[in-house]
């Protein structure tokens, strides 16, 4: 099977099927001798179910939250209710369909009564039935199910085929060790494929059949660096899949040499090589790669997988944290960039165009009080290290003022409660949309320094939704118009004499390394996986050997001769 490649490496392993609620319920008409059969089936899973909630229950991990007690509690209510328990086995009886489907049908119309609820607390319970749902599903269909674990969670070498991920269930598997992904949906910048490239294991999306293809356990091979996926390979072809897996390890250890060589390309210029990061626990990875900062800490998967929104307090603890491990070197926090692919949990009423809709500043400035803490957090936490903030989805001045403005307005409250701060913290603004690249001239005039992003840059110049898979073909980093657009900027921060970086996937991809430099970036920031790979490259760079090339690529027209030059400059 051939999808979308987005992390490279060999896997080779056992498939695990992990299912989502929403999709794939199987749906089949019955014969009516089969309904007590399946009656007797559906009330099996049910009972499958109470049962594994009682375990659960039971055995509640010392470190689990307090609340967790009450939501299996709550878990068990919802699924000893009849309107769950008793209400699909007369959908089964009267429409002849099979458990799953009925039990489908009993949920959607559940969650349409909830919609209705004007108590928040009560309609937010919707998450919970669905959970409860996802559970008896699992029981039902005899696989994983995305939320629970127990002894069908993956192993070192399981190998996850999902057929959809969001990048809250991303963060889940942080936690947990397995050797590959693949789903058949998803965009090769969308925020689950940039979460897959930090767990630094072979990832492959976009490849549409793998959930209905592939079996549980079967035996599957992933080259995420091609793309592709085999399954059932015969012996010759696993050789030598194991063979190309060795030596990707190799080059791997290889790499490990360099981490503490400065990043200095062959004429002697030394550029900083940042990581990018999700959670204060990824700064292991960070240091492990010899990153000389953090170019971009993704602050909102703070907020997500979770019920509540984290305070003012434990999100200071959790900045301070950041600045401290990294001892003086510098660390960019973002402000909350949620919306469009990273609800909430629970999040309704999520607009049709969520990615054009109220996300990132746009949201924080419409919720000040949601923002105002997490300025204060990120304030307070300035006081122990080099912190920097960094406003993302700029599109207008405007904003820019509302936000100095609320920043000056925390700063006051700072002050007059007496609890220091970095009076000259530098703010940065995030140029990710066309509108702030054609206007990065005047960005930065008022900024401290900027950064690209061009997973945005590239989704809204490309009108390409990150997240669809049909037009993952379309992701172009080297089409003219997002060359003129990152070269402007970086041409733009130089002439105003601040720093610019480069933050979105076009910085850990060493095709586009030199050609970055060329354009006079000089400061990058990218997962940590992929730190070496591109402190390498610069190793081998000669500066004053690429404007000319770059300029001309610049100037390109035709796709093919775009990707010749690229060539030559790689070579
Ligand atoms: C980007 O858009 O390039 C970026 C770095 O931010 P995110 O991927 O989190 O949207
Ligand atoms: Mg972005």
């Amino acid at each position: 099977m051939h999808g979308v490649a987005v992390s490279g490496g060999i896997a080779i392993g056992h498939a695990h099927l992990i299912s989502h609620v929403g999709l794939d319920v199987p749906q089949y008409p019955l014969l009516k001798a089969q309904i007590p059969e399946e009656i007797a089936r559906f009330e099996a899973a049910i009972q499958a179910t109470l049962q594994e909630l009682k375990e659960l229950r039971r055995n509640i991990p010392a470190k689990a939250p307090a609340e967790f007690d009450a939501f299996l509690d709550l878990h068990i209510l919802i699924l000893s209710d009849p309107t769950l328990s008793a209400t699909p086995k007369d959908l089964i009886k009267a429409q002849r369909v099979n458990a799953e489907w009925a039990l489908k049908q009993q949920m959607d119309s559940l969650l349409a009564k909830f919609d209705q609820i004007e108590d928040d607390y009560l309609r937010e319970r919707k998450a919970d039935v669905v959970q409860v749902v996802e559970r008896v599903l699992k029981s039902l269909l005899g696989h994983a199910t995305l939320h629970t674990a127990g002894p069908a969670s993956p192993e070192l070498t399981s190998i996850l085929v999902a057929h959809d991920l969001s990048p809250a269930d991303m963060m889940l598997f942080k936690q947990q060790q397995f050797a590959a992904f693949v789903t058949d949906v998803g965009g090769i910048t969308s925020h689950t494929a940039i979460l897959a490239r930090s767990l630094n294991i072979p990832s492959i999306v976009a490849l549409h059949h793998a959930r209905s293809l592939i079996r549980e356990r079967e035996l599957v091979i992933v080259d995420g660096s091609q793309g592709i996926v085999i399954v059932n390979p015969d012996k010759t072809v696993l050789a030598e899949y194991r063979l190309r897996q060795s030596q990707w390890e190799l080059e791997k250890q290889k790499l490990k040499r360099l981490k503490s060589t400065r990043a200095t390309t062959l004429d002697g210029t030394l550029v900083e090589l940042h990581a990018n990061i999700e959670l204060p626990d990824d700064i292991a990875d960070v240091k492990a790669n010899g990153a000389t900062g953090i170019g971009l800490f993704r602050s909102e998967f703070l907020f997500l997988n979770r019920r509540d929104l984290p305070g003012e307090e434990e999100q200071f603890l959790a900045y301070r944290r950041v600045a401290e491990e990294m001892h003086g070197l510098p660390v960019t926090i973002r402000t909350l960039d949620l919306g469009a692919d990273k609800q909430l949990f629970g999040a309704e009423n999520v607009s049709a165009n969520p990615a054009l809709g109220l996300r990132a500043i746009r949201l924080c400035l419409a919720e000040p009080q949601l923002f105002h803490a997490q300025l204060r957090a990120i304030l307070r936490a300035s006081h122990y290290g080099k912190i920097k903030l960094l406003i993302p989805m700029l599109s207008s001045l405007t904003e820019l003022n509302q936000t100095c403005h609320l920043l000056a307005h925390v700063k006051q409250s700072l002050d007059d409660e007496n609890i220091p701060y970095d009076a000259n913290i530098p703010i940065g603004g995030m140029i990710e949309i066309p509108a702030a690249a054609l206007a990065a001239h005047i960005f930065a005039k008022h900024l401290d320094f900027l950064s690209i992003g061009t997973n945005d840059l590239i989704q809204y110049t490309l009108a390409i939704d990150r997240t669809d898979d049909s037009v993952a073909h379309l992701y172009d980093p080297l089409h003219p118009s997002v060359l003129q657009l990152v070269s402007y900027t970086i041409k733009c921060a130089d002439k105003a004499g601040i720093p610019v970086s480069v933050c979105g996937e076009m910085a850990g991809d060493v095709k586009l390394t030199r050609l970055l430099l060329g354009m006079g970036l000089r400061q990058f920031s990218m997962h940590p996986a992929h730190l070496l790979t591109v402190k390498q490259q610069i190793l081998r760079t000669n500066l004053p050997e690429l404007p000319s090339l770059v300029n001309r690529m610049l100037k390109t027209e035709e796709p093919e001769r775009m990707h010749a030059h690229l060539a030559r400059l790689n070579a």
